[in-house]
């Protein structure tokens, strides 16, 4: 089949009164990004609607591109004739023609004249269409409710679509469209679908890793880098904080709190993630957890770890089972990685029996304990590299400077 062009829609942000020309306009960018590999391609944009033209070109890898555009929540491979009747009916004949059907298939038109010049009515050409069709392809079986061909035949003033595949996009907000959070990456399945999920939703997303050399590898690292290129390859690119928390991590070991050592872990953590996003100017931190999943990530914990930032910590996972994070994981190509088995920071250290239920009294007294706790966050912070990331390349680090004094 050669289509001569592709419809895209727009999704729930089209309600979004004043917003919605500065979110069309995202959008817009994003797929003119998308489909740059392919020049041959012109695109229009009218009627809250993008046009692309494919010029011979073929509908199939824009579509896949096209797929992934946040805030685009469908696509369909366009056939264009004249509003002419005798264009339109014999452009319909020669497009199921070329579908080849054997199989008896449920079928019926769906016309809609947007161009009220056009002299015939919607029903109207419904039964012109349908009647020619019906008579031609012994096949189809009229059938008004949910058939399997719904052939779409859209008249407008200057040209007439005809389509019948809806492509379901990934929806959500455009890109960027609703501020800067950070994401806590971890390395784990859960994480960068928490990240995924987020720029979904039209947030720019920083990523924030904390990894504990030598007790952690260098292959570990990498693989953090491996995910968030993966990432960077929904948006352009992705800025990565390796933050070095070797020394704030030993600080809890040896002080007979064993058990509380993963929840002094993910308070320092966010205290850290905290200045970063002060820094950069994000207004939530993003974490993978998952209500239950594992022991901090109980009620309690959540409640005691979430104490130690006063911004809002978004947990997109939160009530998610976990073969529906692997299904997204694997949709959105990060689970291979995911599952590679370099060790996390988290893992080291952590008692047999980490609490379920960890006080908040308990954990503050600990804390105030610990000689030289600020300056070990404050010289975690100082001593974090950002990478930018792009979906072929980037990597080059840089060491950034800091500015952060109070910690409790
Ligand atoms: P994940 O699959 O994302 O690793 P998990 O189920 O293994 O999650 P935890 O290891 O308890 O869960 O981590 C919970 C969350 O804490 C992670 O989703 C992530 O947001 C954050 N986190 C854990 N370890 C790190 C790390 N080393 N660097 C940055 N964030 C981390
Ligand atoms: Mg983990």
């Amino acid at each position: 089949m050669t289509y001569d062009m592709l419809l895209i829609r727009f999704g729930e942000f089209m309600l979004k009164g004043k917003n919605r020309r500065r979110f069309e306009k995202s959008v817009t960018l994003h797929v003119e990004s998308v489909l740059e590999p392919f020049p041959r391609l012109k695109l229009r944009s009218e009627f809250g609607r993008i046009y692309v033209y494919l010029n011979g070109e073929s509908e199939k890898e824009p579509i896949q591109a096209l797929k992934n555009v946040f805030g685009v929540s469908s696509i369909s491979p366009v056939i264009v004739c004249a509003p002419d009747l005798e264009d339109i009916l014999r452009t319909s004949h020669r497009y199921l023609q070329e579908m080849n059907l054997q199989d008896d298939i449920t079928f019926k038109v769906h016309a809609r004249r947007v161009w009220k010049g056009f002299p015939h009515s919607s029903h109207e050409m419904n039964d012109h269409v349908g009647s020619l069709l019906l008579k031609e392809f012994q096949m189809l079986n009229v059938c008004m409710h949910q058939p399997e061909l719904e052939l779409r035949v859209e008249i407008r003033e200057k040209k007439t679509y005809i389509f019948y595949e809806v492509i379901p996009g990934v929806g959500g907000f455009p890109r960027g469209s609703n501020g800067k959070a950070m994401i806590l990456l971890s390395g784990g399945i859960d994480s960068p679908v928490a990240a995924w999920s987020s720029m979904r939703r039209g947030l720019t997303m920083e990523c924030i890793h904390f990894y504990s050399y030598p007790f952690t590898s260098q292959l570990a690292k990498n693989k953090v880098e491996d995910l968030a290129r993966v990432l960077s390859g929904y948006v352009g690119e992705m800025k990565v904080h390796f933050v070095p928390f070797t020394d704030v991590q030993t600080s809890f070991t040896g002080i007979g709190q064993d058990n509380l050592i993963i929840t002094l872990m993910r308070r320092a953590m966010l205290r850290i993630a905290t200045s970063l996003a002060e820094r950069e100017g994000a207004l939530a931190i993003v974490t993978g957890d998952s209500l239950g999943q594992v022991a901090s990530q109980t009620l309690s914990s959540l409640n005691a770890i979430g104490r130690a930032t006063e911004l809002p910590i978004l947990r997109p996972l939160i009530m998610m089972d976990k073969n529906e994070i692997i299904q997204i994981s694997k949709e959105i190509g990060t689970y291979d990685l995911s599952i590679q088995p370099y060790e996390d920071c988290c893992t080291l250290f952590v008692s047999e029996s980490p609490a379920t239920n960890p006080s908040i009294r308990a954990l503050d007294r600990i804390e105030r304990s610990i000689n030289g706790l600020q300056e070990l966050l404050q010289d975690a912070f100082e001593r974090t590299e950002t990478v930018v990331l792009t979906p072929n390349g980037g990597g080059s680090r840089a060491v950034v400077d800091a500015v952060q004094e109070e910690w409790f």
